[in-house]
């Protein structure tokens, strides 16, 4: 579903990937870790067109990533992404958030986007506050809410970059939850976390990155037991 080549991203002098290589198979769950600075967002960022390639290819389903137009507006739209910060419109209610870019980008007609949005609601457990605005709710249900915003959309593939690393700790839970019932369904997500525990439960997966390369990839049970370089060790011995 996600081939990455050779990405390398540099800004100013610095290089925030170099020549990173990554295959991420339909319905596989991806965790991605390492240490800040790795270049962990500026991947997912790549992999959205949030942030354009100085180098490398980008495949998603088979397509290289569209430049711009509607073609880039569909491919945010397969590719959804999920931030620390929920990122939700402020000023509509939850349930526009979710109709918004189906109408518009997908050209859904409403009735059937606020169907779908309410079933959508109703499944990550804020069913009852699709009237409110944001700002109204607590960050567990906004992040929820903006996964459900993500999924609005029918997407292929989903990306979230530190979904829960904003949020208060007894809010973290509900967050992981939803995003554990996803990848059961076979939803294909690549996270960048720091929960290890989700790490080790939901990944096919984990990715460890270290100064914008993968320094090594494997089973979480594999990779949590006996990392194999140092850096990895290092990086799971202060985090465990
Ligand atoms: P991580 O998510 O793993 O903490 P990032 O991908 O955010 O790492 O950043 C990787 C490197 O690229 C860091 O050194 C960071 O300072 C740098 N970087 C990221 N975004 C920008 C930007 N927009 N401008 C300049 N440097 C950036
Ligand atoms: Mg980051």
């Amino acid at each position: 579903m996600i081939e990455v080549r050779g990405l390398t991203k540099r800004f100013g002098g610095h290089t925030a990937l170099r020549g990173v290589d990554l295959d991420v198979a339909r319905g596989e769950v991806v965790v991605v870790i390492g240490p800040s600075g790795s270049g962990k967002s500026t991947l997912c960022r790549c992999l959205n067109r949030l942030e354009t390639a100085d180098e490398g290819e980008i495949r998603i389903d088979g397509e290289p990533l569209p430049a711009e137009g509607r073609a880039l507006a569909r491919l945010r739209a397969d590719v959804g992404m999920v931030f620390q910060s929920f990122n939700l419109f402020q000023h509509r209610t939850v349930l526009q958030n979710l109709t918004l870019a189906p109408v518009r980008v997908r050209g859904v007609p409403r009735a059937e986007a606020e169907e779908h949005a309410r079933g959508l609601l109703e499944r990550v457990g804020i069913g009852d506050h699709a009237g409110k605005l944001p700002a109204q709710l607590s960050g567990g249900q906004q992040q929820r809410a903006a996964i459900a915003r993500a999924l609005a959309m029918r997407p292929k593939a989903m990306l979230f970059d530190e979904p829960t690393s904003a949020l208060d700790p007894e809010m973290v839970g509900e967050v992981l939850d939803v995003m554990t019932g996803l990848a059961r369904e076979g939803m294909t997500m690549v996270v960048v976390t720091h929960e290890m525990g989700f790490a080790r439960k939901v990944a096919d997966r984990v990715v460890f990155m270290a100064d914008g390369e993968i320094v090594e990839s494997g089973p979480p049970a594999d990779f949590f037991a006996a990392p194999k370089s140092d850096r990895a060790r290092d990086f799971l011995a202060k985090v465990l």
